[in-house]
């Protein structure tokens, strides 16, 4: 099998897999959910993963049917079923089935879905060349309107502003905070080089505390950079000598353009690259390994 979907405790193909249309996941985006990378048979970042999900699960209300064990065995068996060594893997936890109305009472059980696939990466010429960006019109909610530590069902506020890359011809949309601060891209944390120091927007901002985003900023002080989270406006970004992105697909990506100003002198900075490769070799030596067990038994 190349690639395996988890749907309440079996798992089974992508053909194979439902959910109800009564779903309030389906029906209001009612839910959370995670996005994970496997690099060679081992799952990066797994415990900060869980950790986020379970967070962002308690704070909409939401019971995950499983303890974080479970949850975890759950994932690994997915992998493993899977027979893919290097995968992406999509944890979702959603309200359950109820009835028509949005009353998250109606719902009697969560639904978990662990879907496991092949990753879709930017392609090689991403990380050579780097990519332009927009500022999307539209802004990331403010955190009491939905918090954006929540990684929810919820995208439509983030597939609006890559509506408007698209339609842009740009390859990623920089999302402001509702009071125009820099605040991060619709799939990805942003990152800016400024005087040898590394800025990223600060979490309050309403942006999502990206798993990404942290390792790099521990990277970045183990290489001996200073690295802050700040609130900082688009006039720092386009006068950066370096901007890049953060994200379990983007790994860290580096940023030419940005609304038609050329970020640095318009190549992929030094600092970036140096992050990109540390990033790299961290995602490849650490993570839960998948196949440990059929691999001693020879
Ligand atoms: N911001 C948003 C809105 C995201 O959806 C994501 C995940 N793709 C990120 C940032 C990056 O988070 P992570 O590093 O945990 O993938």
């Amino acid at each position: 099998m190349s690639g395996a979907v988890y749907v309440n405790g079996r798992i089974c193909t992508k053909e194979e897999a439902t959910v109800s249309v009564y779903d309030h996941g389906f029906l209001y985006g009612d839910g959370v959910f995670e996005g994970i990378r496997v690099y060679d048979g081992r799952i990066f970042n797994l415990e900060e993963h869980l950790a986020r999900l379970y967070e962002s699960a308690r704070h909409i209300l939401l019971e995950v049917p499983l303890t974080p064990e479970a949850f975890k065995d759950a994932i690994i068996e997915t992998v493993r079923a899977s027979g893919l060594r290097d995968a992406y893997i999509r944890p979702v936890v959603s309200r359950g089935p109820g009835d028509l109305g949005l009353d998250p009472r109606k719902c009697q059980t969560a639904t978990v879905v662990v879907i496991v696939d092949a990753i879709r990466l930017y392609p090689q010429e991403a990380y050579e060349k780097g990519l332009r960006m927009i500022t999307a019109t539209v802004r990331r909610p403010a955190p009491d309107a939905l918090n954006g530590r929540i990684k929810s069902l919820n995208y439509l506020n983030n597939i609006l502003a890559r509506i408007e890359a698209n339609q842009a011809g740009a390859d990623e949309a920089l999302m402001l905070s509702p009071e125009g601060y820099v605040c991060e891209c619709s799939a990805d944390n942003v990152f800016v080089v400024t005087g040898g120091a590394l800025w990223t927007p600060a979490t309050h901002l309403g942006l999502l505390r990206g798993i990404t985003r942290d390792a790099v900023l521990s990277l970045a002080r183990e290489h001996g950079l200073a690295a802050e989270e700040r609130v900082f406006t688009l006039h720092d970004l386009y006068t950066a000598s370096e901007c890049f992105l953060t994200g379990t697909g983007a790994e860290v990506a580096p940023v030419v353009e940005v609304d038609g100003r050329r970020i640095g002198d318009g190549r992929p900075g030094p600092i970036t690259h140096r992050l990109n490769a540390a990033f790299r070799d961290l995602a490849r030596q650490v993570g839960t390994p998948v196949f440990a067990v059929k691999d001693a038994r020879g």
